[in-house]
């Protein structure tokens, strides 16, 4: 099953409500950081472009009702600026303001409704909110994939009610994590990282049986080295997942997925930056250090084992990558992706929580072939999961054709 492009549809003079993720960070007025902002901007253009009259839609925060401290229009004033277009704020996302609005639209023209989730009917997906929402339009576009594993009314809902299209930023995401995952080149490796196993069970259950390597770094390691046997000293890592990770290592044999784990770290006594630290083998871990990096050994075997990858997924730090120099390890193994993937013998898609930030610190991003700034929508996809969002534009497709 697939979705309908933006670029397939015919808009001229159509109303068309479009999702975005405006849900941007703010500080005392001011947008700090201005991405999401960004990757928007196509979709809107191209909107344009077709002569569609916009009617923008999105969450911000997570209000209980109406909060004007979690209005939308700081928003619709800074994507203004970068559209370089006027956008009218509508004060209200239902009811007769919205509807007197997009009725005098002109070809051409934006609104930004105010904040979807002022109405707990959104999250709810309620049917009413979904047909007074969809009243207001011709057709509907979804260009914010990282909202795409929420089955709510203005991510899934309004795609049962209008024809249906992927915004140019949902499909780029989509087709990076197709090339990842479903038909990827072979040999796949998937990097896991982060702190604990209990937030990834479900990720690593997937990607088993997905990639021919799975590299576990973090904090997340040590749970493994633990169920080995090991005496892993102060490091974080969770006792009661000894079994468990003892079952994910048999399951991955079973699936022929090599999993490499660290063969040292550094160590330290104190959980803080620049604190004294030394490189230790496995064995030699005191019962007062913990370990917070990937080791010189482990790295070199990850870099020469990156030689024989040509695909990569990565989701998660090697080490407490936000305490100088324990960001040595990923640091390392993101630049020898880096590089590989400039070197065009490597696709490298990457992901997901700290993920995005672990990378930028390491100067990388730019050069790894996509960087997901999703979130949830990324790790759910990792987890094997259907999104909702995505089902349901598809579900639109595959209706849309059985009527033609
Ligand atoms: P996650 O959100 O699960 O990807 O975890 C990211 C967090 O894991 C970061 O804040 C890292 O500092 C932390 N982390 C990574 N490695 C370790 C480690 N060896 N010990 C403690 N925390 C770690």
């Amino acid at each position: 099953m697939s979705y309908r492009s933006l670029s397939e549809a015919t808009l001229n003079g159509k109303r068309v409500l479009v999702r975005l993720d405006l849900n941007v960070p703010i500080d005392n007025g001011a947008i700090t950081d201005a991405t999401r902002i960004e990757r928007v901007i196509p979709t809107l253009r191209t909107l344009l472009e077709k002569g569609a009259r916009v009617i923008i839609l999105s969450h911000f925060g997570r209000p209980k009702g109406r909060d004007e401290s979690q209005s939308l229009r700081p928003v619709a004033i800074a994507l203004a600026k970068h559209v370089g277009q006027e956008i009218l704020f509508v004060t209200d996302c239902r009811g007769t303001e919205a509807v007197q609005a997009t009725n005098a639209m002109k070809d051409g023209d934006i609104i930004m409704l105010e904040n979807t989730r002022f109405y707990k009917e959104e999250e709810a997906n309620d049917p009413t909110f979904v047909k007074e929402l969809a009243s207001l339009a011709d057709v509907y576009v979804n260009d914010a994939f990282s909202c795409a594993h929420r089955a709510h009314a203005s991510t899934e809902g309004l795609a049962h009610h209008l024809p249906a299209y992927a915004g140019l930023a949902m499909e780029a995401e989509l087709q990076a994590l197709s090339i990842a995952l479903e038909k990827p080149t072979r040999q796949v490796a998937a990097i896991v990282g982060g702190a604990k196993v209990s937030t990834k069970l479900e990720l690593l259950g997937n990607l088993i049986n997905k990639v021919d390597v799975l590299m576990i770094g973090g904090g997340m390691a040590n749970t493994f080295l633990a169920a080995q046997g090991l005496s892993v000293g102060a490091s974080l890592h969770e006792k009661d997942l000894l079994v468990t990770a003892q079952k994910i290592m048999s399951d991955a044999q079973k699936a022929g997925c090599e999993i490499i784990l660290p063969q040292d770290g550094v160590v330290t006594k104190t959980f803080a930056a620049q604190a004294p630290h030394r490189v230790s083998n496995l064995k030699d871990i005191e019962p007062d250090e913990m370990i917070l990096d990937i080791g010189p050994k482990t790295i070199s075997h990850i870099e020469g084992k990156l030689k024989t990858i040509k695909t990569l997924v990565w989701n998660g730090p090697f080490g407490a990558f936000e305490l100088k120099p324990f960001d040595e390890g990923t640091n390392r193994v993101a630049a020898a992706a880096a590089a590989l993937t400039q070197a065009k013998a490597l696709t490298s898609v990457a992901g997901g929580g700290d993920t995005v930030a672990a990378l930028n610190q390491a100067g990388a991003s730019d050069a790894f072939t996509y960087v997901s700034t999703a979130g949830g929508a990324f790790l759910e996809w990792l987890e094997g999961k259907t999104l909702p969002g995505v089902a349901a534009l598809m579900m639109n497709n595959a209706q849309q054709q059985a009527r033609a």
